[in-house]
């Protein structure tokens, strides 16, 4: 099964390095560009995950992750923060927001798929022991 992942990043050049990682990983990836252009790829189309650039145009990461966690149809997708400010205030404000986790940039591909691989097998566990 593969997975689908939504990348929430402005940055063209992180945009390829993601895409190339995890497309040779076997992951399905899409790109929004923006808070509203990622809210429209997740009506049209729900991801196994998001990859969340802090950074953004317009809203920022963390704003609309708090969207994403306060409506219950995109609530439970797990949400990874991405940001090159990777001072622990960041994260834990990443958190505070309702991410799963948080990766720095720039990404280390060597581990990057593993790390989101870890995040998505998260919620699973939880389902099948309920
Ligand atoms: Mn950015």
């Amino acid at each position: 099964v593969s997975c689908r992942i939504l990348i929430v990043e402005d940055n063209p050049a992180n945009q390829l390095l993601a895409v190339a990682v995890l497309e040779r990983d076997g992951f399905e990836v899409r790109i929004a560009e923006s808070g509203p252009d990622a809210l429209r790829a997740i009506g049209e189309s729900r991801p196994d995950l998001v990859l969340m650039d802090i950074q953004l145009p317009e809203m920022d990461g963390l704003s609309l992750t708090r969207i994403l966690k306060a409506d219950p149809a995109t609530a439970t997708i797990p949400v990874v923060a991405m940001s090159a400010h990777a001072m622990v205030t960041d994260r834990d404000q990443a958190i505070a927001s309702g991410c799963a986790g948080f990766i720095a940039k720039p990404i280390d591909t060597r581990v990057f798929a593993d790390q989101l691989r870890g995040f998505l097998q998260q919620p699973a566990a939880a389902e099948s022991a309920s």
